[in-house]
């Protein structure tokens, strides 16, 4: 069982000692999380430190080398992405997957589908899409993108590519979303945003991501996880974190290289 937090309760998410190497390199060392349900737990790290490593295990892309994975109960250690998924982890994709030619709802009504049972058979009519379209227009709604639903994603902008992303994670109703650098590449405008947004997403999810930016962490996050090489540095709230001396050698370190 997962161990309980002060208030008696397991947490979301844990990973006990989790590991990956790649040919004998460890990418990913030892790592230990505990993520609360209702936590915006925010992944920190120079490059190479191994933080989309950690986000491919979560999501079963990867399969770990040693270590545990524990989510609302299971063990979801080296599950297929499937599984994981149905269970309630979803990701935020990369603009790569978005079809330019498809409109906004078409995408949500998409990822919607694949949610259900329906995507073998729903091809065969395109009229049983129709039955998802005013939670597609919710999504789109909660990104702030309602209003331009019926246009292509081709037409889009960076930033709202990056909010349609977020809507179809969204589709898959997540008790976790994993987001990997939501704000990179934005100006402040779209940073500012982006903040806003996911605030919104995390009044009743439980969020982790990851982002250089450090207005960002210091906005969304409760609490902070460091890594370094592979291995975790520090946890605790922003503020702890900063204040730390081995984070702050390690990110004078990091400038240097
Ligand atoms: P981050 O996301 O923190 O920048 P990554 O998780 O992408 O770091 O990478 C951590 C380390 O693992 C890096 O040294 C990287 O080169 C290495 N690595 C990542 N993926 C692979 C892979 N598929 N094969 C070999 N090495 C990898
Ligand atoms: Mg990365």
């Amino acid at each position: 069982m997962p161990k309980p937090d002060r208030a008696g309760r397991s947490p979301l998410l844990e990973t006990r000692a989790l590991t990956r190497e790649f040919s004998g390199f460890r990418a990913v060392s030892d790592v230990d999380l505990a993520v609360p349900e209702g936590e915006v737990h925010a992944l920190v790290g120079p490059n190479g430190a191994g933080k989309t490593t950690l986000f491919n295990m979560l999501t079963g892309f990867l399969t770990p080398t040693s270590g545990q994975i524990l989510f609302g109960g299971h063990d979801i250690t080296g599950k297929q992405p499937e599984t994981i998924a149905h269970l309630g982890v979803a990701r935020s994709f990369q603009i790569t997957s978005l079809f330019e030619e498809m409109s906004l709802l078409e995408h949500l009504e998409l990822a919607l589908a694949s949610t259900t049972s329906l995507t073998t058979r729903f091809w065969k009519s395109p009229r049983s899409l129709d039955q998802f379209r005013a939670r597609g227009m919710e999504l789109l709604d909660e990104v702030g993108l309602a209003d331009r639903s019926a246009q292509r994603a081709g037409t889009l902008a960076y930033g709202q590519k990056r909010a349609l992303e977020l809507a179809i994670a969204l589709a898959l109703d997540p008790r976790l979303l994993l987001l990997d650098e939501p704000t990179a590449g934005m100006g402040v405008e779209d940073i500012d945003r982006t903040i806003e947004l996911v605030k919104a997403i995390a009044v009743d999810r439980t969020v982790i991501f990851v982002d250089h930016n450090m207005h960002v962490v210091g906005s969304l996050a409760d609490r902070v996880t460091v890594l370094q090489a592979g291995s975790v540095l520090a946890t605790g709230t922003y503020d702890e974190v900063r204040a730390d001396e081995r984070v702050i050698s390690a990110y004078l370190g990091a400038a240097h290289d």
